[in-house]
């Protein structure tokens, strides 16, 4: 069945343009050959967007996103943006688009590459087999809760106070458990809810609606556990997580945790969905690397594109339904890994040490190794 989908492309700054161009490219790709039809179009975010127009996230961008099925977005900010008491800058780009699109759900697949089993922080044997994916609530909890300040003490000490609210209504943990749940489903049907249930209110109201709708998934195991202890066993058993569900700030901290245990910031995606709506029941969702915009090497055509193209295929499979193409991507990226391709933060990194002197590709090449593989896919 043929798909006709919209794809918003927000390529953003420092490296964002070379690595979106790549995906597009493994896009334009899987519709040539699947017989989809896929239109495009890009829109300025972040400092790019601060230097053309005065604003992170200018009208038509938004409303490019708010029309499209999907948008692909590359990275925000670089030094030229970076002093935090701006009053504008490129990260509210992207707070506002997840804000706008009613972006609640925040995913991070976790895999360990053997190849890079060299580079992780930990021991080989406590990475090997990691695959989890962490489900993140993402426009509630403490980031969000009003009331929020700062405020000076009007006992006469004159003390300044900061505070902030943790509050998740019960609508809010249910849609983002039942995201979950449905993930673990199609994989080892395993969900780690993970809270503060020992100190906070907020996190016995998450516990209790967590376990109210794991009565619906009755072939799949539900296990609670702190997020202090969580935070421990990332570290040595790793592997023991399927999918793991949390609220806004617990998602936060365990995911970049998570992130650095595998050693290969550059080919880690992620996916933020809105809620489904229409006939189709499809999510609308943003869809971009884990890593920043890399300004170090931007602009030398060597960055790594392969977490953004695992990020265009997760947008194949969450907002456009096509489970078949996306997997095409994995293994066409898991080929093009496994002849030995490699781009120079991979070389710095992975085989460091182990005497081979591999040639770092360019994006462009590795971007067009992928494509090549994903030929043999289609
Ligand atoms: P970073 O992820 O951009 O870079 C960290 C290191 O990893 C750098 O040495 C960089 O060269 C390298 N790296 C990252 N992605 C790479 C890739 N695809 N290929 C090869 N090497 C890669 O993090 P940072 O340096 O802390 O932040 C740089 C800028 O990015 C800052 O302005 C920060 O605010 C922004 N940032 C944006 C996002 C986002 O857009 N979602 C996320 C994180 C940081």
């Amino acid at each position: 069945m043929t798909t006709n989908a919209t794809i918003a492309v927000l390529p953003g700054d420092g490296i964002g343009p070379e690595i979106t161009a790549e995906a597009r490219a493994v896009l334009e790709l899987v519709a040539q050959h699947a017989g989809h039809s896929f239109s495009f179009s890009e829109h300025l975010i972040g400092g790019a967007a601060i230097d053309a127009t005065g604003q992170p996230l200018p009208a038509d961008t938004l409303a490019a996103c708010r029309d499209a099925h999907a948008v692909l977005l590359g990275a925000v900010g670089g030094p030229k943006w970076d002093d935090p008491n701006a009053a504008i800058r490129p990260e509210q780009g992207l707070l506002g688009i997840r804000r706008e699109l009613g972006l609640f759900a925040n995913l991070r697949p976790v895999k360990a590459q053997p190849l890079f089993a060299d580079s992780s922080p930990l021991k080989p044997e406590r990475i090997a087999g990691v695959d989890m994916l962490i489900v993140r609530e993402l426009t509630g909890g403490i980031y969000f809760g009003q009331p929020r300040g700062r405020e000076r003490d009007s006992d006469g000490t004159g003390e300044e106070r900061g505070f902030n609210t943790m509050v998740y209504s019960e609508s809010e943990v249910r849609r983002i458990a039942r995201l979950a749940f449905d993930a673990a489903r199609k994989r080892r049907k395993l969900v780690t809810s993970v809270d503060k249930a020992n100190v906070l209110d907020t996190s016995r109201l998450w516990r209790s609606v967590v376990s109210e709708v794991a009565g619906d998934y009755p072939d799949v195991t539900l296990e609670h556990q702190l997020v202090d202890s969580c935070a421990m066993r990332l570290i040595t058993a790793a592997n023991s997580f399927d999918v793991i569900v949390t609220g806004n700030m617990f998602g936060d901290i365990l995911s970049d945790e998570a992130s650095v245990i595998t050693g290969s910031l550059g080919m880690l995606p992620s996916a933020s969905l809105g809620v489904p709506s229409g006939d189709d029941a499809l999510p609308r969702g943003l869809y971009e690397p884990i890593h920043g915009s890399a300004p170090d090497i931007a602009g030398r055509g060597i960055a790594n594109p392969l977490a953004t193209i695992l990020s265009a295929a997760m947008l194949l499979r969450h907002s456009l339904g096509l489970a078949k193409e996306a997997a095409a991507v994995e293994s066409a990226v898991d080929a093009a890994l496994a002849s030995g391709a490699r781009t120079s933060d991979m070389l710095s990194t992975a085989e460091s040490g182990s005497g081979q002197a591999s040639q770092a590709l360019s994006t462009h090449e590795m971007g067009a190794l992928v494509c090549k593989e994903l030929q043999q896919q289609l």
